[in-house]
């Protein structure tokens, strides 16, 4: 489903991801970790077409954007893997003078072009996915964080995804609201979504992850399952990372 090869951003001088060659098949739930400012955000960025390649390839459901490629077609071929892949950041960015069920809709209605009761059907399907039927009408500054990142959800869900990318979805939520947000992603996770999920939840990528990804300083140091990954890391860096986070 996902294919990176030899993929390397610089910013100016700075390079920020070195020859990552990544891969996510269909209906992995995959975790990456890794150390603040090893790249990862930045990585899921390239996937989602948020930031320009310096170097390498991605494939993305088979949506090829190549370094080399002119910036026009790879501009074009971001817009198609933008369109299949729902992203869910950190800060929820909800519309905030949105209902809840306008902003699951809002893809639907501007992008889909789907008419609005449609939309409006389909959105409380998804919204009672995510458990929030009773808040369709509620402003996002009325809901807790926990709430407003199950909306986030649910809107990325409303544009009918083959993969999800959540970029740590629940650093931003005070600790009693992390289980309620973590259990929608094991839902989902359990209906067969490919998902490539950055976060420090350990318990989360023990028990729902089939791949951990570490990296470190731009690159990946070491891929493996959950077990062998915990229980025992081969790189010297992943077992000094596991030491400084368990
Ligand atoms: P992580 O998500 O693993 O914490 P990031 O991908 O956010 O790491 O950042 C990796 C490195 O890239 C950091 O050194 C960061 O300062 C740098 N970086 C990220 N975005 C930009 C940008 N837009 N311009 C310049 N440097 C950036
Ligand atoms: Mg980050």
């Amino acid at each position: 489903m996902i294919t990176t090869t030899g993929l390397t951003k610089r910013f100016q001088q700075n390079e920020v991801l070195t020859n990552i060659d990544l891969h996510v098949d269909a209906k992995d739930i995959v975790v990456l970790l890794g150390p603040s400012g090893s790249g990862k955000s930045t990585l899921l960025r390239c996937l989602n077409g948020l930031e320009e390649l310096t170097g390498g390839q991605i494939e993305v459901n088979g949506i090829v954007v190549n370094s080399a490629d002119p910036l026009r077609v790879q501009r074009a071929r971001v817009l198609e893997i933008r369109r299949q892949t729902g992203m869910v950041f950190q800060q929820f960015n909800l519309y905030p003078h949105k209902t809840v069920l306008g902003n699951v809709m809002e893809g639907l209605v501007t992008v889909k072009k789907i008419k609005r009761d449609e939309a409006a059907e389909r959105g409380r399907i998804l919204l009672d996915r995510v458990g929030l039927s009773d808040k369709q009408d509620a402003y996002p500054s009325r809901l807790s964080g926990g709430q407003q990142q199950r909306v986030a959800i649910a809107r990325a869900l409303a544009m009918e995804p083959e993969v999800m990318l959540f970029d740590e979805p629940t650093s931003a939520l005070d600790p009693e609201l992390v289980g309620e947000v973590l259990s929608v992603m094991k839902e989902l996770a359990e209906e067969g979504m490919t998902m490539l999920v950055v976060t420090h939840e350990l318990k989360f990528a023990r028990n729902v992850a089939n791949k951990i990804v570490f990296m470190a300083d731009g690159s990946i140091v070491e891929e493996a399952s959950p077990q062998a990954f915990f229980e025992q890391p081969k790189q010297e860096r992943t077992r000094r990372f596991l030491q400084q986070i368990t």
